[in-house]
Formats: C-alpha cells, structure tokens, sequence
C-alpha cells in the first residue's frame, strides 16, 4: 500500500512529518514482527483500518493510530485485511441476521 493508495489523496507534509514521528517514536522498529519481518520499520501503518473511521477517516490519521512497521508485514497485513475484508462480505451474505439471545 502506498498514501497515494489512501482514499486518493496523495502525501502531504503533515502525512510525511507523521511517518518520521512515528518512525522515531517507534525507534524505527518493526511493530508487526510477522513470519517475513525484517525488524527494521520504514513505514507507518494505521493501527485501526482508515475504513473503519467510515466517514471520519480523519480520526485515523494521529499518531496514536499508527505504527512504525516494515515492508514485509505492511504488505503482509494488506493483503490480510483483504482477505478479512472477503470473508466477512461472504459471511455477511451467507448468514442470515439473528435476534442475539444475550441480549435481554
Ligand atoms: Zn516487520
């Protein structure tokens, strides 16, 4: 994934003065540590999907919601959320919507 990948909008200053926050933060430190890492982080990745924030994805973009990662996990972990992404549309589809029993 690159920022340009991020809803279309490219990389801004704020965007790149984040990234070197959190690299620094982070010690520059992978945070994943995935079967492929390679430990030292040269990315920022977003704790919490932007996608979830729906229509705040700004509430995404703080310091507290990323992470220094590297390469291999940062790729590794988008093609994850793919995949999640997927499944979930699949179950959505299958399952039909139930009354939870634990609720009163
Ligand atoms: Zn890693």
């Amino acid at each position: 994934m690159t920022w340009t990948g991020n809803g279309g909008r490219t990389s801004t200053a704020a965007h790149r003065q984040r990234r070197r926050r959190v690299l620094e933060r982070d010690n520059h430190q992978c945070q994943i540590r995935g079967p492929k890492c390679i430990g030292t982080a040269t990315e920022c990745d977003h704790i919490i999907n932007v996608k979830a924030f729906g229509n705040q994805p700004e509430l995404a973009e703080s310091d507290e919601n990323c992470r220094a990662v590297c390469n291999p996990c940062h790729a590794n972990k988008s093609a994850l959320e793919g995949v999640q992404a997927r499944a979930k549309r699949r179950a959505k589809l299958k399952l039909p919507v139930q009354k939870h029993p634990g609720l009163r």
